[in-house]
């Protein structure tokens, strides 16, 4: 868009224009010592609180405070299904179907889960494709996973390179990958948005050019959920893991979202690990020692789980359902290409954009690489306001997050960062 402007007043225009503007008002702006709301541009690490969810979890202590373990039947919103309430409306979220999704556990124990299920090696086939730069936790479960098979990361672990002098991976590097190693490639495991550098892959058809070749593949979302509009049934990817408290504000360390494409779903007879509260509603209470998993995603939860934290995933959901993810990624798309705008305007040598520039290739998230500096460019912009974070070695992101991000927000941040520049 290069009808943009580099003025408050224009900033302010674009926030009247914005039918999502009145949408911050629902959650907390943390503010600084003497009550001025900060600039958060940190949704991508932990997003911010509903002032809705402190009431949704309160249902739940009042429930458990007046009605004890009746609760589980009788709560104003039942725990033995509560779980259940969540499915549809994070189904909309990751464009999936209801029985593909399921809440349960936290992201990196749903990752191994998974790949109980889906990376199953043999002498021939059993390598790993990774993303460049993938978040720590993916790896070290990759690896480790690799290792309980009795095979090498040396030799089992794949990842992929960007194209030569910059951060991004070409679909035709990936593309390579597959064509070369293919046949000995058990699963593709990629973040679908990358936590570093923010580029979005095309997940469907990294997908296709995989299944062309036998492999299974994962995704993990916790930076794509809530933050790019999916079709996840679409991709067609056999699992996604992801998380809630990143861009769905579902509190910290909160409950991780889960998809088994329905081709699993139905009569999966792979290896799964169970637990009591993936098998079938009807018999569960019947306390019997023979696991009969319910169909789809549900049959892969283990334990009944933490409401007060389910609690604070529904309270944010049914904001994400006001919203509507079409909305939000209209606004989004608008709002980081102001503050790309707004970067590019300050023209320094210092600071330098890795996120892709192609909308279709990003979601909110832009990262800065430092250049020539250390740290002290992003303690300087902190304590001028701006809650951003920091990625060793030289890498400030922020995410302005469509939801409770304004276009004041992102100008005030340009202005920061010019003058600390
Ligand atoms: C945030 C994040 C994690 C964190 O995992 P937890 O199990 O929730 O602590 C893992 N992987 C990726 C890609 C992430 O972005």
């Amino acid at each position: 868009m290069t009808d943009f402007k580099n003025s408050l007043v224009f900033a302010n225009e674009l926030d009247q224009q914005d039918e999502l503007s009145n949408f911050r008002t629902k959650f907390y702006i943390p503010k600084d010592k003497d009550g001025n709301e900060l600039i958060y541009l940190c949704g991508n690490s932990l997003g911010l609180q509903p002032k809705s969810t402190r009431d949704y979890i309160n249902q739940e202590l009042e429930d458990w405070k007046n009605l004890g373990v009746e609760g589980h039947l009788h709560a104003k919103h039942p725990w033995m299904p509560y779980h259940e309430f969540l499915t549809d409306k994070m189904a909309r979220v990751v464009g999936a179907l209801p029985s593909e999704v399921v809440v349960m556990n936290s992201l990196t124990a749903n990752l191994h889960f998974m790949m109980v299920s889906f990376y199953k090696p043999t002498k021939d086939r059993f390598k790993i494709l990774i993303e460049y730069s993938p978040f720590p936790s993916d790896i070290y479960a990759v690896k480790s996973q690799i290792e309980f098979h009795g095979y090498d990361p040396e030799t089992a672990l794949i990842q992929m390179q960007p194209k030569p002098g910059t951060d991004i991976v070409g679909i035709e590097q990936y593309q390579e990958i597959i064509e070369e190693h293919g046949d000995s490639i058990a699963l593709v495991m990629i973040g679908g948005v990358n936590y570093y550098t923010g580029q979005l892959y095309p997940m469907k058809s990294m997908t296709k050019l995989a299944h062309d070749k036998g492999i299974k593949v994962g995704f993990d979302l916790a930076h794509a959920a809530g933050n790019i509009k999916m079709d996840l049934h679409d991709v067609g990817c056999d699992f996604a893991i992801w998380c809630s408290y990143k861009y769905l504000n579902s509190g910290p360390g909160s409950l991780s979202g889960c998809f088994v494409h329905e081709r699993h779903g139905e009569k999966f007879t792979g290896p799964r690990f169970a637990g009591w509260w993936g098998q079938d509603k009807a018999t569960r209470f019947q306390m019997g020692p023979e696991f009969h998993p319910i169909p789809g995603a549900e049959g892969w939860q283990l334990s009944n789980p933490p409401i007060l934290s389910m609690a604070a995933i529904m309270a944010s959901l049914d904001i994400f359902d006001e919203a509507s993810m079409d909305k939000l990624t209209a606004k989004s798309r608008k709002l980081t290409a102001y503050t790309e705008f707004l970067i590019n305007e300050i023209q320094s040598e210092n600071i330098l954009l890795i996120t892709p520039s192609d909308p279709d290739q990003r979601g909110c998230q832009l990262s800065l690489r430092v250049l020539g500096s250390d740290k002290s460019l992003f303690e300087k912009i902190t304590n001028a306001g701006v809650i951003a974070d920091w990625r060793e070695p030289d890498v400030i992101r922020i995410a302005p997050t469509p939801l409770y991000n304004s276009f004041k927000d992102v100008f005030h941040f340009s202005e920061i960062l010019k003058h600390e520049l």
